[in-house]
């Protein structure tokens, strides 16, 4: 029997030798976002934030099962209901979507029907996918609070399309067998390998998930529990290194190498927010966005959230977590796109964590001393910039 992870002495999962085998799949769905919707200060020169998604097979080998824990967006987004429609219009100004999780998934030589399970993070469009292309034998979960219920097009308000449901059992997750850390839980399969936490704040519903990828060791789906690593790092448990590694950094020539945490902490954004008496090397960059227009649907819950996540998943070396928008995860980690062999469950002995952590500071713009914004960071463009339907360029959606 493994040794159980210490989560800081807070309500450590039961020990078990039960795992689950996790693969990342790049879901080719990229946007382009208004930093000011996720996190405030939006630091001068960052005012549009490009992310990538990420979703993950994992793999009950003991029962013959596996499950999806997010499929990223349909690939025809554009026929999702007006309610989608009208707030990506409105809002994101870059969205491109080249492959749908289904093709990735049957490229591979995989068919859909070995799918028992379909798990939403939550209900949001860029994370459901497309779950009516699924036979009715593979079931759908999600958090309990998702809705609207009833679906489009029987309700017109609602997000949730009808197709996606129907034919199939549909489990609402109700996460009241136990606590792990500072959140609610359940054992999805009965067998201590996956986890499913109650992490409320940005959207009603919303589920991470802790996959036991050896019986001492975890990895942490966090689905948009927050968005970007910045919004949690540095830590006190976890502060800036002196310099930051330079693969973190992919190496670019932008940057002095190595590069002292100075060229980052020196105009760490709470310094603005909060003041001078920030410790800029333990203070995580952003706090989430607030105002009324932010994604966050209930801020202060997602800040307490992002800050349980940190304080007792992020800071335990046994423990790696994934956000759905990290691009760091897509440059340094074996994909089940082009390895589909490889999986994650020896990310401890690989050192991936070490490799990701700091990833999110290449895509924090560059200062000169004073304070001037110098350029962008690794990234010289956005991924993406507006919206594309079948491969090309249009003004909206509405025909
Ligand atoms: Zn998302």
């Amino acid at each position: 029997m493994g040794t159980a992870i210490g989560l800081g002495g807070l309500n450590p999962p039961p020990p078990s030798d039960s795992t689950v085998r996790v693969r990342m799949i790049d879901t080719k769905s990229f946007m382009s976002l208004h930093a000011f919707s996720f996190v405030k200060p939006v630091m001068p020169g960052h005012e549009r934030m490009s992310v990538t998604t990420v979703a993950f097979l994992i793999e009950n080998e003991r029962l013959g099962k596996k499950a999806m824990f997010d499929l990223g967006t349909r690939k025809d987004y554009w026929n999702s209901p007006p309610f989608t429609l009208t707030r990506i219009e409105a809002a994101i100004p870059g969205v491109k979507i080249e492959k749908d999780v289904t093709e990735i998934l049957q490229e591979q030589g995989m068919k859909l029907s070995e799918i028992d399970d379909i798990i939403w993070s939550h209900s949001h469009w860029d994370h459901m996918g497309s779950p009516h292309l699924f036979p009715s034998s593979t079931n759908l979960s999600y958090g309990k609070g998702t809705g609207p219920f009833p679906t489009y097009p029987e309700n017109p308000n609602s997000n949730l399309n009808a197709d996606d449901f129907k034919g199939r059992k549909c489990v609402e997750i109700d996460c009241t067998d136990l606590h792990i850390g500072p959140f609610p839980a359940t054992d999805f399969y009965g067998d201590g390998s996956l986890y499913l936490l109650d992490t409320p704040g940005h959207w009603p519903g919303h589920i991470c998930a802790l996959a036991r990828t050896t019986p001492d060791t975890f990895v942490f789906l966090g689905g948009d529990i927050c968005h970007f690593a910045g919004d949690f790092r540095p830590s006190e448990e976890i502060p800036l290194p002196v310099s930051i590694p330079a693969d973190a950094l992919l190496n670019s020539q932008k940057y002095p190498m190595p590069c002292p945490c100075e060229f980052f902490s020196a105009h760490h954004p709470q310094l603005r927010e909060i003041g001078p008496s920030v410790d800029t090397k333990s203070t995580p960059f952003y706090q989430l966005s607030t105002h009324a227009h932010s994604t966050y649907k209930d801020p202060a819950t997602a800040a307490i959230t992002t800050y349980g996540m940190q304080k007792y998943f992020d800071a335990d070396p046994n423990v790696m977590v994934f956000l759905a928008h990290d691009t760091s995860l897509l440059d340094h980690l074996p994909t089940f796109n082009e390895s589909p062999d490889e999986d994650l469950n020896d990310w401890k002995e690989s050192g991936f964590k070490q490799k990701c952590h700091w990833g999110w500071m290449g895509e924090l713009p560059r200062y000169d001393k004073d304070g001037n914004v110098i350029g962008p960071g690794n990234r010289e463009k956005p991924i993406v910039d507006g919206l594309w339907v079948d491969g090309a360029l249009v003004e909206g959606f509405m025909k």
